[in-house]
């Protein structure tokens, strides 16, 4: 996993923070951790892109 990214229209649901609380935190919006280790969590951020209800988060293998 390259990168990922939060594009503008996060509803500070949550739901990424919680399936992949390594990789996201939630405070105003939601923000890819400075330090995290995207290729140790390739299927979790695969599946927060699918959770989230807005169709923000977006990554690039
Ligand atoms: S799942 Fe989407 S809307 Fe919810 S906090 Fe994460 S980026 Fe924001």
């Amino acid at each position: 996993m390259k990168k990922v990214v939060i594009n503008p229209g996060c509803i500070t649901c949550g739901a990424c923070e919680f399936i992949a609380p390594e990789v996201f935190e939630v405070t105003d919006i939601s923000h890819v951790k400075k330090n995290a280790d995207l290729n140790a969590h390739t299927q979790l951020i695969k599946d927060a892109v699918l959770a989230c209800p807005v169709n923000v988060i977006e990554c690039e293998e």
